[in-house]
């Protein structure tokens, strides 16, 4: 029999843990059931799970960004045109973000929903936590001890401290490449464990579902395909409105043609979700399909794919508000502009490999004190959300490519415009 991918085996666990689930539901009573599958293996394997990713986001973090800022340097380089491309990645990272905040507000996936009841302590002190200032907040990123923020996961503490440590290599030079080449070993090493923990995925997803759908029965099918359907909105609204209207408007170029030469690289985003699997695909089509120099896109979609992240920031933004609206914990002005700030930053830290993107939402769901048991909730769904915004992760940076290279002259519009390439 062929082997079947990761993301085949996680949609599967997908059905058959809602399955499972709805099945436990309308069992009678039973001790059986709640000792040795509730309490006991699927407890193991859903919490266990969890806690894998959690284990994994404070050295993830912490490397992933000294070693992202280190490799900055790059951007001096290539000069204006880096400089130009860092602000538009982290400009359109922070618009993806303002858009699913409203959408999240509009459509409020998370309201009506009744699972809140058996967290009532962790509201209690949350909802308390939530309303300090946004400048004690903004102190709280300088920690005064980081072993200290390493411990009590201050992760806006640890990025804070990563930026410095990463900017401060770039400055140093020849005498701190010992340390980045640690750094790279590192963020290699812990990309590794990510894998690992996430071919542990389908058993995870397979018990979070099915306890979930054991607890709550039917009644979790709604609010679940509300999140689902929310996020794809919002990922669809990205793509057709924002990236689109941006050809359209600033580059003034044909969205249709983009869209259609974009496909296969879509496809491989949904196949892979991973940005740096669709990485060679992308670079060949700029320039032979959409007629970008490789000046540009050598250096533009490999950024990109590294820091750019804007379909995983609209996913950060509608969690964020699903998740304060299902525990009933109201966000003020400060939690909104704090997740702006941090889901930026996660942008800049998620790396172009499945399920990255959920491990980061800790650190957003954490800098606004939001429950971060939350996340079992929707990591049982993650999966099919992380094909798509991948797709419109890349999506941005081959727009974003596009805008520049025009912009700088190292465009061809005539192949841009040619629809007879063999490939399509
Ligand atoms: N899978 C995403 C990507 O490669 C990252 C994420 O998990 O959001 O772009």
């Amino acid at each position: 029999m062929k082997k079947l991918s990761n993301t085949t085996k996680t949609l599967i666990a997908l059905v058959l843990g809602g399955i499972f689930g709805i099945f436990l539901s309308v069992l009678p009573e039973n001790k059986f059931v709640q000792t040795y599958l509730l309490d006991g293996i699927l407890k193991l394997a859903g919490t266990g799970f969890l806690n894998a990713i959690k284990l994994i986001v404070v050295p993830l973090v912490f490397v992933s960004i000294v070693y992202a800022t280190a490799s900055l340097d790059d951007l001096k380089k290539v000069g204006r045109i880096g400089g130009k491309t860092f602000i538009f990645y982290m400009l359109t990272t922070a618009l993806a973000i303002i858009l699913a905040l409203s959408i999240g507000g509009i459509l409020k996936p998370g309201i009506g929903v009744d699972l809140a009841a058996i967290k009532a302590n962790e509201i209690a002190t949350t909802a308390n936590a939530t309303s300090v200032n946004f400048v004690d907040t903004l102190l709280n990123m300088i920690p005064t001890n980081i072993f200290a923020a390493f411990s009590e996961g201050n992760t806006l503490g640890i990025i804070f401290f990563a930026l410095l440590l990463g900017l401060s290599i770039t400055a140093v030079g020849e005498k701190a490449q010992p340390l980045l080449t640690v750094f790279e070993s590192a963020n290699e090493v812990l990309l590794k464990l990510v894998q690992m923990i996430m071919h542990f995925a389908p058993y995870g997803i397979f018990a979070l579902l099915a306890t979930t759908f054991a607890n709550f029965g039917f009644t979790a099918l709604m609010p679940l395909m509300k999140y689902v359907l929310t996020v794809l909105l919002g990922l669809a609204l990205q793509l057709l409105v924002v990236y689109m209207g941006m050809l359209l408007f600033i580059g003034k170029l044909r969205p249709s043609i983009f869209l259609k030469k974009f496909a296969p690289i879509f496809n491989v985003c949904l196949s892979t979700s991973s940005s740096s699997a669709a990485l060679p695909l992308a670079l060949e089509h700029s320039e032979a399909s959409f007629g970008v120099s490789k000046k540009v896109s050598s250096f533009t979609l490999p950024l990109g794919a590294t820091i750019n992240m804007d379909g995983t920031a609209i996913m950060q933004g509608i969690s964020v508000m699903f998740i304060a609206q299902i525990y009933g914990i109201h966000l003020g002005l400060n939690d909104y502009l704090m997740v702006i700030l941090s889901a930026v930053l996660a942008s800049i830290g998620t790396a172009g490999v499945p399920g990255v993107g959920m491990i980061m939402l800790t650190m957003v769901l954490a800098s606004v004190n939001l429950p971060l048991e939350g996340i079992a909730l929707i990591m049982g769904v993650d999966r099919i959300i992380d094909m798509f915004r991948t797709a419109v992760n890349v999506a941005g940076d081959n727009v974003c490519t596009l805008l520049i290279a025009k912009n700088e002259n190292e465009f061809d519009e005539t192949v841009y415009n040619r629809m007879d390439n063999s490939d399509f």
